[in-house]
């Protein structure tokens, strides 16, 4: 089918169209400049910028595919989990856009559509395991549907994306921080020790925000009498921090894969994939266990409407469609529906 994805949920505001597996458009319209100036996202303002950019993005959209609103076989939506102000903007303009044209409505969790994303781009079949990591999110989910996910772990407090932005600023290295830790890394050594958290935990539960109070103080004990960081010590630090959690994810992706045995892939998704030792490291354990490694590019895993789009289009082959009464929803776990995870053991 002919699909169009909206998505609001954070600080970026989009609009896709796809034909079967084909992208005809993926629109993106940040929102970076309107909060930078707050030093993170300010919902009533993102709330308000939605409501004004949707619109704009559904027909630079339809433009750019060179579609009108009567060839879209549906019209696909984000209806959390996120910033709800956000979340209703896009849930808005997609009942509009459905009253108006009659065409079937989709609701989508966020996260189900970067959990779907490795199908829009490659052929893997459920069930899979897929690990979402980023500077919002960090969890392990075997996919064994489209609408049928278990959630066997994740970060029992802040993200790894987050961390390195966090441990950018100690450093006095510019955001975001993941790529510039990763290049500054890349001239020292992984000499300085720090903590692997709840790597003698079992299960896939992870931890940073210990690792990052590691690293200021391990700063700290370095920094010479006027307050300096020796070149060569920054990037030791930077190369000791991506060690740490290269390890810890490697760590608990074996894990998370020793828990379904019968995973046909292994995928990641989220801005910290991109970090070259990181994705080594996971390719790794994809290798170990046998079976395929797939990190989706960039631009697909990280906030897009493209991956909305798609995720409709699999509820729509299941016939899980929704109505004008879809309701935005600011919570929503993935696997609410699934049996309790019981112990994801080692
Ligand atoms: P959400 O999951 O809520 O969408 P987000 O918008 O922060 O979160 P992404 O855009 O997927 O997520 O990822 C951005 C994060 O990824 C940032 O924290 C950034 O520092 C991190 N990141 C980007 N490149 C790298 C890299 N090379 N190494 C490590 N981290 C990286
Ligand atoms: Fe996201």
């Amino acid at each position: 089918p002919t699909m169009l994805g909206l998505e609001s949920s954070c600080d970026d505001t989009a609009a896709a169209i796809l034909h079967g597996r084909t992208i005809l458009s993926n629109v993106v319209l940040r929102q970076d400049d309107l909060h930078a100036a707050f030093g993170g996202v300010v919902p009533e303002i993102a709330a308000r910028a939605h409501a004004e950019k949707i619109d704009i993005a559904v027909e630079r959209a339809l433009d750019e595919a060179g579609r009108d609103l009567s060839q879209i076989d549906a019209i696909a939506v984000t209806a959390g989990p996120g910033l709800i102000g956000g979340v209703l903007a896009g849930v808005m303009c997609a009942k509009g856009l459905a009253a108006a044209t009659g065409k079937p409505l989709i609701g989508v969790n966020h996260l189900a559509g970067h959990a779907l994303t490795p199908r829009l781009t490659d052929d893997v079949a459920f069930p899979y395991l897929m690990l979402l990591v980023s500077g919002g999110h960090c969890q392990f989910l075997r996919v064994d549907g489209p609408d049928s996910f278990v959630r066997l772990g994740g970060t029992i407090d802040d993200a790894p994306g987050e961390a390195f932005d966090k441990v950018a600023r100690l450093l006095a290295l510019p955001q975001p921080g993941g790529p510039s830790v990763e290049t500054c890394a890349e001239q020292g050594r992984p000499t300085i020790a720090l903590p692997r958290p709840l790597m003698d935990r079992p299960g896939c539960d992870l931890s940073f925000s210990g690792l990052k109070t590691a690293v200021l103080r391990a700063r700290d004990d370095a920094v010479d009498r006027d307050g300096g960081l020796r070149e060569s010590i920054r990037a030791d630090l930077c190369a000791s921090f991506q060690s740490a959690v290269r390890d810890v994810l490697a760590e608990k992706a074996r894990r998370a894969l020793a828990a379904c045995p019968d995973a046909t892939a292994f995928a990641v998704a989220g801005g910290v994939a991109a970090n070259g030792a990181i994705r080594e490291a996971l390719q790794d354990v994809a290798d170990r266990a046998g079976i395929p490694f797939l990190a989706p590019p960039l631009a697909l895993c990280t906030d897009n409407a493209a991956m909305i789009a798609w995720a409709g289009a699999e509820r729509l082959f299941l016939g899980l469609t929704d109505d004008l009464t879809l309701a935005a929803r600011p919570r929503w776990p993935l696997d609410e529906s699934a049996a309790p995870m019981l112990g994801s053991g080692k």
